[in-house]
């Protein structure tokens, strides 16, 4: 056996095993290590001897890169996801008492901004196989009240779009994309970012670009765009931003009742590195989802992820399913394992239906999305990252493959 307990300290012990003389018998992988740069860091240090470290220039020059990474005609800095969503579905005009459609098989984000709206978030269940939203799901629960549907791209793989859209279009529908696994990832060629009213990306710690926290709503309308930039910032007239800028440009007027939702000139200095080196870094998960994917090859008991042909995943996750029938311990005794084994993992997600929120407020049972439900048992999110040593994917394949025999059913 290769893989051991790792004792109390942690400490990285080698021994000479014949089967594998190079591995480690025991070693810390972190679930997710941000990769921040000396020249990121130097970026931040000079915006703060700027003297200007609120939205300023610097957001303007990330916003502007990012349009025209994801290729999108406009993009709107804000500091979080959760903002975009929110700003997404208010420009789509989502009012009290109307339905946005979400998946159960998500972060409790992409549901909330609805509440925040005084709206309902419809949930639905996900397909089997990539965990996205089922498009016949989002079909049954469409209603008369029904304004907007979310598609989350669920561990950077696109949802089905078109069928998606077909929906929306049939029923007059916004469609406001939850992209923060899926930057960057493509749906049948198509950058993710320029295929929806509005497509939201988060740069929170540990999502594949980071700026601390900061997010980035893309759409390809003026009025959408306008509507978020105003709202962004308190309802300001158009340009306020600066006006602390230009001499005399003491004055502006209040449009709206908005929001609190700007980014700062500090983060978007760690965005502009972070987005030039978005292909690398998506280059560098993919080395290591490829690894797992020939390391746990074979392995009957547990099921690796799947990518759609003619999709590009920015595989933000790399989720594996417990074939929980072929084995005599369940999904949280399996990650207690690997966790003894010095191994980080998540659970991507408990499904929002059965949190307390969620299923006290609209009255959700377990079952009532039978597909998330059984996926829940199943899934382990294993530790990915661009640092990811090979020697760690291979000690983390080892403990996978080590646990499942020992409890083989
Ligand atoms: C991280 C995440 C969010 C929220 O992003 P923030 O930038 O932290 O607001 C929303 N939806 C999903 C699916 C996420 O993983």
């Amino acid at each position: 056996m290769i893989c051991h307990n790792g004792g109390p300290d942690g400490a990285t012990t080698f021994h000479d095993n014949p089967l594998s003389n190079t591995l480690p018998t025991s070693m810390e992988v972190p679930f997710f290590v941000p990769d921040v740069s000396e020249e990121e860091i130097a970026s931040v240090v000079e915006t703060l001897r700027s003297g200007w470290l609120t939205t300023g220039p610097k957001v303007r020059q990330f916003e502007d890169l990012f349009a025209d990474y994801v290729g999108a005609r406009h993009a709107v800095a804000v500091n979080s996801a959760t903002a975009a969503l929110h700003l997404g579905l208010e420009a789509a005009g989502v009012r009290r008492d109307d339905e946005v459609i979400v998946p159960t098989m998500t972060f409790t984000a992409t549901a909330e901004v609805a509440v925040y709206l005084g709206a309902r978030p419809v949930l639905v269940d996900c397909l089997d196989d990539t965990l996205n939203i089922d498009p016949d799901a989002v079909a049954a629960a469409v209603t008369d009240r029904t304004k907007a549907i979310v598609p989350v791209h669920y561990g950077g793989q696109p949802c089905r779009m078109d069928e998606l859209q077909a929906i929306a279009s049939e029923h007059k529908l916004a469609v406001i994309e939850d992209a923060a696994h899926a930057l960057p990832a493509s749906y049948r060629g198509q950058r993710i970012g320029t295929l929806s009213a509005v497509t939201c990306f988060s740069f929170y710690a540990n999502k594949t670009i980071t700026t601390g926290e900061g997010g980035m709503a893309t759409t390809e309308d003026e009025a959408l765009a306008e509507r978020m930039r105003t709202m962004r910032l308190h309802g300001l007239s158009k340009g306020a931003w600066n006006r602390f800028a230009a001499q005399g440009a003491w004055y502006y007027e209040i449009l709206e009742a908005g929001y609190k939702y700007n980014l700062t000139d500090i983060a978007a200095a760690i965005g502009i590195g972070q987005l030039a080196r978005c292909d690398d870094f998506r280059r560098q998960r993919y080395r290591v989802v490829q690894r797992y994917d020939q390391g746990l090859a074979g392995l009957a008991e547990v099921r690796t992820p799947v990518s759609r042909e003619g999709d590009e995943s920015a595989w933000h996750l790399y989720v594996i399913r417990l074939e929980t029938d072929r084995l005599t311990i369940d999904r949280n005794a399996f990650i207690e394992e690997l966790t003894a084994r010095g191994i980080k993992t998540s659970v991507h997600y408990t499904p929002l239906h059965m949190h307390p929120y969620y299923a006290r407020t609209y009255g959700y049972k377990p079952d009532d999305f039978p597909v998330a439900a059984a996926a829940y048992e199943q899934i382990i999110s294993l530790p990915i990252f661009p640092t990811m040593s090979d020697q760690q994917v291979d000690y983390v394949v080892d403990c996978v493959r080590s646990i499942a025999e020992e409890h083989r059913a």
